[in-house]
């Protein structure tokens, strides 16, 4: 069971740093310790042993988190929070963690009177210190949901879905259409579609705007399966593509390719981001280059580590993040390339299948 493993690392933790045990309230970290789905629940991780940990939930998800969270004592009844911080403290705790980053200011008073005489200790960022090297189930649902969104432009492309005359609305409809076809809950953000002058805004969101001959369109999407999200970006020319743009893409793969290059265990975060900029930058583009190179991705599309000029911290096998350098010639166009990847020790693992060469349909 990846969860129980979860919590064991967890546990570690907690005892490293002296706490008793950390009170988890952000959604995404009790679903990542527990396996629960639902829109309300939390979980109290004890550092000594795995059954004096709690989960906590409200009536309407008894039936679920019995199936969902078989392997936790359980109690239903709200709010989660005060409830398991007063069970905590009941259970002996003297130090209770809480997420920090995830409580309101009302909500820190009713957790200082529910721990009476017991010490509330800010521990922010625990669980998602653990959560940026992914576990083997985390890979997998990575790589499904990579796969539907390979599939889903493959089909777009095959089908004739890029074609002159249609709008970026209806494009990007297409696209997510199809990642429901091959498995995915949803589309992991909005989907960019832009076409011509519109690929050199970075985020720009699909309009009624049509493809016409010539232009770049970009397309930058993901789907959501098992929680997790895929993120990738490729762009394409309809039509013919002029000389400007075969440089401009040819400039964008070089800086691709280079930054998935050093992508390694020990590289450092910074040292990613600049093998790939000096690319650009070298060939007189820096400025056009306005955003970080990549993130990391598992159960949000933007999460830790940031990768960045400012990133800190060394790469670990088992991060899952994306490299996607763009280049944007404004009023003219842009080119932006991304890929999904795990590091691993050697080569990194690709997971966005798609080719990388310029495509025209
Ligand atoms: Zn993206
Ligand atoms: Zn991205």
């Amino acid at each position: 069971m990846p969860h129980a493993t979860r919590r064991a690392a967890l546990r570690a933790t907690l005892r490293e740093t002296g706490l008793d045990a950390l009170l988890v309230t952000n959604l995404l970290n009790v679903r990542y310790l527990t396996g629960f789905t639902g829109s309300n629940g939390a979980v109290l991780v004890a550092a000594e042993s795995d059954d004096r940990s709690v989960f906590c939930t409200d009536g309407r998800y008894t039936e679920q988190s019995a199936q969902q969270v078989p392997d936790l004592e359980r109690v239903i009844d709200r709010p989660c929070d005060v409830v398991l911080a007063r069970w905590a403290v009941k259970d002996g705790a003297g130090r209770v963690g809480f997420e920090s980053g995830h409580v309101t200011v009302d909500g820190l008073d009713l957790l200082v009177e529910a721990v009476g005489g017991g010490e509330l200790v800010r521990a922010p960022g625990v669980v998602e210190g653990l959560r940026v090297v992914k576990d083997d189930a985390e890979v997998e649902a990575l790589r499904m949901a990579c796969a539907a969104a390979d599939r889903a432009l493959a089909g777009l492309i095959e089908h004739g879905g890029l074609r002159v005359g249609r709008t970026e609305k209806e494009i990007a409809r297409e696209l997510e259409n199809r990642m429901l076809d091959h498995g995915a809950a949803g589309p992991s953000f909005d989907s960019i579609v832009a076409a011509g002058a519109h690929s050199a805004v970075p985020h720009h969101r699909p309009t009624d705007a049509v493809v016409r001959a010539g232009d770049f369109v970009k397309l930058d999407f993901g789907a959501l399966v098992d929680g997790y999200h895929s993120d990738m970006t490729r762009t394409l020319v309809v039509g013919q593509a002029a000389d400007w743009q075969r440089d401009l893409y040819e400039l964008v793969a070089a800086a691709q390719a280079a930054g998935r290059a050093v992508l390694a265990p020990g590289t450092p975060i910074a040292e990613v981001d600049r093998a790939s900029r000096e690319v650009i930058e070298e060939a007189g583009y820096g400025a056009q280059f306005p955003h970080g190179l990549g993130h990391g991705v598992g159960l949000e599309i933007h999460e830790a580590p940031a990768l960045s000029k400012a990133g800190a911290g060394t790469l670990l096998p088992g991060m899952a993040v994306t490299v996607e350098p763009g280049v944007y010639l404004a009023g003219k166009g842009g080119v932006r390339i991304e890929d999904t990847l795990v590091v691993r020790q050697g080569a990194p693992e690709l997971l966005t299948l798609t080719t990388k060469e310029l495509v025209v349909v």
